[in-house]
């Protein structure tokens, strides 16, 4: 304020008062609230977008250390050599032309009481509100013999990128007659279908390019996502390709040799393959974790009201990192999250009423490419915590004719491209 300011009316006062208070309010009146998002992917690219549809004079920056952001959505379409790697590759120009300020380095520390994040790059930048969307990072070591050396060998491809190229290279270098073995988690971990996505996926392909080979999977669980649909499309287009373990038939894996491609069950079997895939358990994303927002799960605890962190009010923690259940980490989930919380927080920034918290996920299953299958639910926040509502669950048929498949499949590619627009504006 300067000398020359009017005298101030009660209201203004009153209002003034209350953005002393919330100096974010205060600042997003007079143009300059600064909102950080961390993450380009799924959760953080459409927090960013949303804001800024919802605030064109706000300040926003978002940090993500790729130049490109390759989806794990579709991913076992490419190691199925069904899609190339680019088209599953989002740049960040659409949200620069929106005027955000993306900076490509790594988020090392926050500071949530000073308001601050550091950067790789040595940058320091004050915020408003934070929002962090880092996804999921693997939990070596819990999986014994299983670190970050042994993904060399027996890739997990759980973070689109070298990972899933790895995987894709020792699948089309593995012989005829070869076992592709897959070790799954128990939930929660990202993508509670993608496991049996990709067995469905790899089976397309060994089929046409190397019939005599075999998929084992062991899974440290007895029921998932979309089983019985899972199981018949299997049945229905492999055969007897696809062995699936449960916890209960020596599906838990308690040892890894990543070298030999070996690993040990509970029951004390050894299996050796010769592509080995170890989807290892996972926690949030190590920034949020660096930023004391993780609990002893390692996921971050959130209000489903919007998001914020339950450790700070200032800090949104959306998409995998976040402990959301009954919502699945899935990049729908987190999209749904992004635009939820680019809603609160510009609400919050204009001194408006909250939105409605109501999110959405809709999960498409390709088990070959004219057989897709779906679930989608809603959800919202009551009492403080997460729940399904009931009557919104929706799941693909058993026994469904093949072109309901087929335009399934359909549907999927349309998914994934109407989302891509809606985070990435590509
Ligand atoms: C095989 C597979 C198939 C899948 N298929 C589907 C599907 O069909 N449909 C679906 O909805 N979901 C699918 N998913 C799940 C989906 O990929 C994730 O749920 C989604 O990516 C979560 O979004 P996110 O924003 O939490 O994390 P991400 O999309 O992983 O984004 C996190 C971003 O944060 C960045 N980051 C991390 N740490 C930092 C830091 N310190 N500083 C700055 N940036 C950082 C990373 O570089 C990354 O770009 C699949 C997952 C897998 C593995």
């Amino acid at each position: 304020m300067t000398e020359s300011t009017p005298p101030l009316s009660r209201r203004a006062l009153l209002t003034g008062l209350g953005a002393l208070a919330m100096p974010g309010v205060a600042r997003a009146q007079h143009g300059s609230a600064h909102v950080v998002v961390v993450g380009g992917g799924f959760g953080g690219a459409t927090a960013a977008r949303h804001l800024r549809l919802q605030m064109p004079g706000l300040r926003i920056t978002l940090i993500e250390p790729a130049a490109r952001h390759y989806t794990c959505a579709f991913s076992s379409l490419y190691l199925a050599g069904l899609r190339d790697w680019e088209s599953l590759g989002h740049g960040f120009e659409a949200l620069r032309a929106m005027d955000i300020a993306v900076v490509h380095a790594a988020a090392v520390d926050v500071d949530a009481v000073a308001r601050t994040i550091t950067l790789s790059d040595g940058q320091r930048l004050v915020w408003d509100k934070l929002v962090l969307s880092p996804g999921v990072d693997m939990r070596w070591g819990e999986l014994e013999g299983y670190d970050a050396q042994a993904s060399m060998y027996a890739p997990h491809a759980w973070s689109a990128g070298a990972q899933t190229r790895l995987l894709r290279d020792q699948l089309h270098a593995m012989p005829d007659g070869g076992t592709f073995a897959m070790v799954i988690p128990a939930t929660p971990y990202r993508c509670p279908p993608g496991p049996y996505e990709r067995a469905a996926l790899v089976a397309h392909y060994f089929r046409a390019r190397k019939p005599k080979s075999r998929i084992l999977l062991l899974d440290a669980k007895n029921e998932f996502s979309k089983k019985p649909l899972f199981l018949q499309g299997w049945k229905a287009l492999y055969g007897d390709m696809i062995d699936w373990r449960s916890l209960d038939h020596d599906g838990q894996v308690v040892r890894v040799d990543a070298r030999r491609r070996e690993v040990e069950t509970a029951a004390g079997a050894l299996h050796r393959a010769d592509v080995l895939n170890v989807i290892a358990p996972q926690k949030a994303g190590w920034i949020a974790e660096r930023a004391g927002l993780t609990d002893a799960s390692g996921w971050v605890p959130v209000h489903p009201e919007n998001f914020a962190a339950r450790q700070q009010a200032h800090v949104h923690v959306i998409g995998d990192a976040s402990q959301a259940a009954p919502m699945p980490k899935s990049g729908a989930s987190a999209n749904s999250q992004g635009r939820l919380v680019a809603a609160a927080i510009s609400a919050e920034l204009l001194g408006q009423e909250a939105p409605q918290a109501v999110y959405t996920n809709t999960c498409y299953s390709l088990i070959g490419p004219e057989y897709g299958i779906s679930v989608a639910g809603v959800y919202r926040a009551k009492n403080d915590t997460m729940e399904e509502v009931p009557a919104a669950v929706g799941i693909s048929p058993l026994d469904a004719q093949p072109w309901f498949r087929a335009a399934e499949a359909r549907y999927g590619t349309a998914w994934y491209q109407a989302i891509s627009a809606d985070t990435w504006g590509n």
